[in-house]
């Protein structure tokens, strides 16, 4: 189809949809500022541009292939009844993949037309039609279960409908999902065949919720942003109220985990599942705007200083804690164990944008952009093809991107996020025009009622120089208002939470058609004023030179450390650019210069840095020695990973007393491991990292889960054969929340000749929480040593280190 036919398609079935609703809202009632739609705006770039196309051609097929190879897409045929069989996925919200993959699809068919992605579409959207019931239900893990007389109706759901939503089920964040892929399909292709099947649905939800039926909030938010998108497709406002009422009922008998704690309006803190969390904030901020709701407004806007000012990584990643996927104390922010979901970052951008064009403060692109360059695009691998869940800021290499997950959340996210990042550069409002993120494109801008086409010409990130071309349709006063980012005035961050070393800010030059021009700054906006023609062009460049970056001191994972950032990008070091692979063991000299350089053959071309420090090592005795100065090179933190897994640090130590030395020539250390199991953390026993207490997750630890009630092992195979005499394990446990436990029971083992033997301490073996455990015994010559551990017939353990002396 050409492109010209579908646009005219799309406008001819908007006007026969809109002509049968008459219930449309008004003009004014949405946020006073509107973003510019991704399809007005044409990327020309060469670092998002191919990054989008790549979402395209690699990303959304083999997202869809895995949706049919794990049955996701199988469960909506049982449901249906076309084919047979069992619930063949592991999660109850598995339908919510489809739904999101198949928006990021629409999205991208905007971009990229392809007949073939269309077909797939429609028959998907044919087989999830057929899987919904007859009033317009749709979960198809109970559809499925009814089929074979409620077995295997997953644990998380209960006999009846909706009623476990609040806690696991996952009906109405199904819902949400579709409802958003159910918009954004009928916007790109003018098709109401999945429209239909979203508002049957929210009709039947609408039927069966409300303050004197159903009252179960959402469990997993994200309804409220759907519904939100069914009320502005449509104007029935009754998709509006049911998202309110969602938010309304929430709180204050629930948990923390999933913000039911306090009633979302008297919310001034971020707390709980981070993607949850900001999933919510968005919908809130959709309240706030529609119903021009101060209490909304007043809620989120507290949440976001909170979340800014001491809950926010570097990188922009939030939910620095497994457990919870979520938010901790303030402060608390490990950089080895950081959760930093790739989902999480999506919702905070969705956060950010949301704020910004309710209150259009140029803070809040400041954060959307840090996330944007960083914690989010870290999510995704060069070749589109792997992804991290939790984004770390350092590594000891255990760390992986996978092609998929058995929650596969964040895949699925980032294959709808990323094609829409265009939208996310302009912006408008009455007379104004927003350029808020500084990526090369040709865009199509609606102002005032009048056309302006409108050119970038940037090299971002790499450099800061940017040339704006405006072209009205005729002559046109307006006001330009250009986003001067926190990192171009001497802020890391808002809020404070991170700061530069040195205030290298200026004022920036702007030239207008070659004259520099005066302007306002009001709201982190430069306002230029002035009536355009056509072809006036706007030229500025942003300093971006290196600037160090040191956290607030109450951060003690940085504390000690400097970081490296230049422009919106983090730097990191990683193994394959330094000497030996480690980075984590390096103290950089504080008076040591850097240098910037564009290396075109790194990683497809990336901007890399150039500092030098010197590697440490720990001594038998425990003292740390200074190795020689060497060169250490940085490159941006997004890039890590993509050249096999080893360490990585964005936080480098500046003394020797937060450094993690080259491990000292210990038995252990010299031993070869082997195990009953090998996975990526086997040599964090032996890497001499000493944990604050059995749950501390901001080192490597090793562990045996999910394995539980069995005997397993450990082995040291010593370099030579050794006289030994005392052992020390420390254990790993993670409860209340986590599988980990200590062991019932452990004892040793050593090798002389080809005899294992017992080893008879001098004292009973313990096993201690918090402490080293240590055995002391006569004296033998071994060649190895073997450590054989009884796990709880209910949980696994783990251990952080295993020292024989
Ligand atoms: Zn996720």
């Amino acid at each position: 189809m050409d492109c010209q036919f579908r646009a005219l398609l799309i406008v001819s079935s908007l006007l026969v949809f809109s002509s049968a609703c008459s219930k449309k809202p008004a003009a004014s009632a949405d946020y006073p500022i509107q973003p510019v739609p991704f399809t007005s705006v044409k990327l020309t770039d060469s670092f998002w541009a191919p990054r989008i196309q790549r979402n395209a051609s690699v990303t959304i097929p083999i997202a869809f292939s895995y949706c049919e190879s794990t049955g996701r897409v199988k469960n909506f045929d049982i449901a249906a009844g076309r084919d047979t069989g069992k619930f063949q996925t592991i999660f109850p919200f598995d339908d919510s993949d489809v739904y999101k993959i198949i928006e990021g699809a629409s999205y991208s068919l905007q971009t990229f037309p392809d007949p073939k992605l269309e077909s797939y579409l429609d028959t998907l959207i044919y087989k999830i039609g057929k899987a919904q019931e007859p009033d317009g239900y749709l979960y198809t893990n109970r559809t499925i279960a009814e089929k074979h007389g409620g077995k295997g109706l997953h644990e998380w759901a209960s006999v009846n409908r909706w009623e476990m939503d609040s806690v696991l089920s996952h009906e109405l964040y199904n819902l949400g999902h579709l409802y958003e892929a159910a918009v954004a399909h009928y916007q790109a292709t003018g098709k109401r065949t999945l429209l239909d099947i979203a508002l049957k649905s929210a009709d039947l939800v609408n039927k069966d919720f409300g303050y004197d039926r159903e009252k179960v909030y959402p469990g997993h938010q994200v309804i409220e942003m759907g519904l939100v998108k069914l009320y502005r497709v449509t104007g029935e406002k009754k998709y509006l109220n049911l998202a309110k009422f969602f938010l309304d009922i929430r709180g204050p008998k629930g948990q923390a985990y999933n913000q039911a704690n306090i009633k979302p309006v008297n919310q001034t803190e971020a707390e709980g599942h981070s993607v949850r969390a900001t999933y919510m904030y968005s919908g809130m901020a959709d309240i706030a705007a529609i119903e021009n709701d101060p209490a909304y407004l007043n809620a989120i806007t507290k949440i976001w200083e909170d979340l800014v000012r001491d809950k926010m990584y570097l990188t922009g990643g939030i939910g620095a804690s497994s457990g919870n996927e979520g938010f901790a104390e303030p402060y608390y922010l490990p950089n080895m164990s950081a959760y930093c979901e790739t989902c999480a970052s999506i919702g905070d951008i969705f956060f950010n944008e949301r704020l910004f064009l309710l209150h259009g403060e140029a803070k809040y692109i400041d954060v959307l952009e840090k996330t944007l360059y960083n914690s989010m695009l870290s999510g995704v691998s060069l070749s589109a093809d792997r992804f991290f869940y939790p984004n770390p800021l350092e590594s000891n290499g255990q760390h992986q991107r996978q092609a998929w997950f058995g929650c596969a959340c964040c895949p699925s996210n980032v294959a709808r996020f990323v094609p829409a990042i265009p939208g996310y550069i302009y912006a408008v409002a009455g007379k104004d025009l927003f350029v808020n993120l500084f990526i090369s494109n040709e865009a199509a801008i609606q102002l005032d009622n009048k056309k302006i086409n409108i050119s970038q010409k940037a090299n971002f990130p790499w450099d800061g120089k940017v040339e704006i071309t405006v072209n009205p349709e005729s002559s046109l006063k307006f006001n330009l208002k250009i986003r001067i980012p926190g990192w171009a005035k001497n802020e890391a961050i808002p809020g404070g939470l991170y700061r530069f070393t040195d205030d290298k800010s200026t004022r920036i030059k702007i030239l207008v058609n070659g004259n520099p021009e005066e302007y306002q700054i009001n709201s982190g906006y430069a306002i230029i004023s002035r009536r355009w023609n056509a072809g006036d062009k706007v030229d500025f460049e942003f300093p971006m030179p290196v600037q160090k970056v040191i956290s607030d001191e109450r951060v003690s994972a940085d504390k000690e450390k400097v970081a490296f950032q230049k422009g919106p990008l983090i730097f990191c070091a990683e193994w394959p650019d330094n000497n030996s692979g480690n980075v984590r063991d390096l103290i950089i000299k504080n008076e040591a210069s850097v240098t910037s350089e564009y290396d075109p053959l790194l990683m497809g071309g990336t901007e890399v840095l150039k500092t030098s420090g010197m590697q440490t090592r720990k001594n038998l005795d425990g003292k740390i020695s200074l190795l020689e100065e060497e060169p250490v090179k940085l490159i941006p933190y997004a890039l890590w990973n993509n050249r096999g897994s080893g360490q990585m640090a964005v936080w480098l130590s500046m003394t020797s007393g937060s450094v993690h030395p080259l491990p000292a020539p210990t038995i252990a250390f010299r031993s070869k491991i082997r195990a009953s199991k090998v996975t990526k953390d086997l040599s964090a026993i032996s890497d001499q990292d000493e944990p604050n207490g059995s749950n501390d997750h901001s080192i490597s630890y090793y562990h045996w889960w999910p394995d539980k009630d069995k005997w397993v092992w450990l082995e040291y195979d010593f370099e030579k054969t050794e006289t030994i005499s005392k052992s020390s394990v420390y254990w790993f446990d993670d409860g209340p929340d986590g599988g980990c436990r200590l062991p019932d029971t452990w004892e040793l083992l050593y090798l002389n000749g080809n005899v294992w033997t017992r080893i008879i301490p001098k004292e009973p073996y313990k096993v201690a929480k918090n402490a080293w455990d240590s055995v002391d015994f006569n004296p033998v010559r071994a060649s190895a040593v073997k450590i054989k551990v009884k796990l709880n017939k209910d949980f696994s353990a783990g251990l952080y280190e295993w020292v024989v002396e």
